[in-house]
């Protein structure tokens, strides 16, 4: 079969697809004549991006909910398999990095959020989507981070870094679980991305004052980068979500330029 094949005809839902690595994915999908499903918290952004769409003559469905609301999510998932007519990829992507703090000031609710957004919502979005993947199979792909596996210069991302590990480990007991339904699961771990995440990074008042700086050492990166792109991921999730890695199952890809080798 041509890897042109494989590309048509897919129904794919994208969380977090109103900006960043999701909006690049619902991009390059959509472009690759996929339909697609963009879920996102932000309703403007949304109908913005679909009247974008729209205008270069692509059709996309969207809803605008919270990813961590287990009925309202529901209520989406099922609506937007019902318009594409079925499902074949999940791309499991919003996320923050919530508040940085030491662990001793970190509020019980700061803890909640950052777990909520990125965990909780990964396994409500796998288990919404597995009723209406079982029959056919397909691919679900996690949006993780370097930091799930690695914990290195981010002082005070201890709820960010929970909750990235904790996707990883879900993402291999997913695969292992849904291997039986022929739906691969598998995650991407990117590190330093030119998206809007960082602006959106709450800093605590006492993490400003410790003085703990653990940086790269000047010219120490081995690619010329600085920070890789959302494109580059979104191609990533691209060789994920298609038959192209039909073997693949229960690992993650690194797009960090070997940042987590460091
Ligand atoms: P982004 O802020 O550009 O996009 C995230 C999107 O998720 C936004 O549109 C936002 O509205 C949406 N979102 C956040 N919380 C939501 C909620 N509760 N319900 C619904 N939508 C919600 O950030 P991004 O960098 O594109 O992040 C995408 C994923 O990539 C995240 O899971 C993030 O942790 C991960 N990641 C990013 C980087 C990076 O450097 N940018 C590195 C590693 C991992």
């Amino acid at each position: 079969m041509k890897t042109s094949q494989l590309l048509t005809t897919k129904k794919a839902i994208i969380t977090g697809a109103a900006s960043g690595i999701g909006f690049a994915t619902a991009k390059l999908f959509i472009e690759k004549g996929f339909n697609v499903g963009l879920i996102d918290a932000d309703k403007s952004r949304l109908e913005l991006i679909a009247k974008e769409f729209k205008q270069n003559g692509y059709d996309c469905y969207y809803r605008s909910v919270d990813v961590t609301d287990e009925i309202r999510l529901k209520k989406a998932i099922d609506e937007l398999t019902n318009s594409l007519q079925g499902l074949d990829i999940f791309f499991s992507n919003a996320g923050i990095n919530g508040t940085w703090a030491p662990i001793e000031t970190l509020t019980v609710d700061e803890w909640d959020t950052t777990i909520n957004t990125n965990l909780r919502s990964t396994f409500l979005c796998i288990k919404f989507a597995i009723p209406h993947m079982k029959e056919n199979g397909g691919s679900i792909i996690v949006t993780s981070s370097i930091n799930g596996t690695r914990i290195f210069n981010n002082f005070g991302a201890s709820a960010y870094s929970a909750s990235k590990a904790g996707q990883v480990a879900f993402t291999k007991m997913a695969a292992l679980e849904l291997a039986r339904y022929n739906i691969r699961v598998n995650a991407i771990c990117p590190g330093a991305i030119d998206t809007a995440i960082n602006e959106k990074t709450t800093y605590s008042d006492e993490l400003k004052k410790i003085e703990i700086k653990v940086e790269f050492p000047e010219g120490d990166r081995p690619l010329k980068n600085e920070t890789g792109t959302s494109d580059q991921v979104a191609q990533s999730v691209l060789f994920l979500a298609t038959d192209v890695s039909a073997n693949i199952s229960g690992t993650e890809l690194y797009v960090d330029g070997a940042e987590s080798l460091l």
